[in-house]
């Protein structure tokens, strides 16, 4: 399975994109969690990305392109996988069809997660209070639904276009997610 998992901070996308992953034995990418490893362990990548991070602001395009182009050749997407949290700009998803493109492994499904903003800003609070994400401040994380609004929501456009999208209503129990999740791409399930 070679899906991406669309949805703004706060939607539950990396624990339905672990959940999918496992169901379809392929690897799970998320690159908020690639770059959080990376500030962690001081690298080069992790010192380009921290500003923008804990401003809640997108890392820049060349940078993210770059680290996830070299992620999915690696071998353990030989499989498949789930992209959570990229493509996050219609940039970053023509750098991703190219490169699938030339390889041959088109992606499959997009999954666009719908939950309404009162229950976004709730699970955030939570959130920061359980994890201490320095971005799941609240000034921050306003910004961050912002950003979302602005740069990535046109990829819900971009990908119903390609006849990819599938929309989840992402409230509800985890287990009731994924199962709406996993009838949602049955359905839509094409004929090759
Ligand atoms: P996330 O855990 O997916 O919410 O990502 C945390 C932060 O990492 C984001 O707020 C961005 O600063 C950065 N980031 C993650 N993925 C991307 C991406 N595809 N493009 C740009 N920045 C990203």
């Amino acid at each position: 399975m070679r899906l991406v998992v669309l949805g703004p901070p706060g939607a539950g996308k990396g624990t339905q994109a672990v959940r999918l992953a496992e169901r379809f034995a392929c690897a799970d990418v998320a690159t908020g969690d690639i770059f959080r490893a990376n500030v962690s362990e001081g690298t080069e990548l992790g010192r380009a990305a921290q500003e923008y991070m804990d401003r809640g602001d997108l890392v820049p395009d060349e940078v993210v392109i770059a680290m996830v182009m070299d992620r999915l050749v690696e071998s353990d997407c030989d499989g498949g996988f789930v992209l959570d949290g990229f493509p996050r700009t219609v940039n970053q998803a023509e750098a991703l069809d190219r490169r699938l493109a030339e390889l041959g492994t088109p992606l499959e499904a997009a999954l666009s997660f719908d939950v309404t903003e009162e229950e976004l800003l709730q699970r955030l609070a939570g959130r920061a209070a359980a994890q201490h994400r320095s971005d799941d401040a609240e000034q921050t994380i306003r910004h961050r639904l912002e950003v979302f609004a602005i740069k990535t929501r046109p990829l819900i456009d971009y990908y119903a276009h390609r006849g990819l999208l599938t929309n989840v209503d992402a409230i509800g129990p985890i287990e009731v997610v994924t199962k709406r999740i996993l009838a949602a791409l049955d359905g839509n399930r094409r004929p090759w």
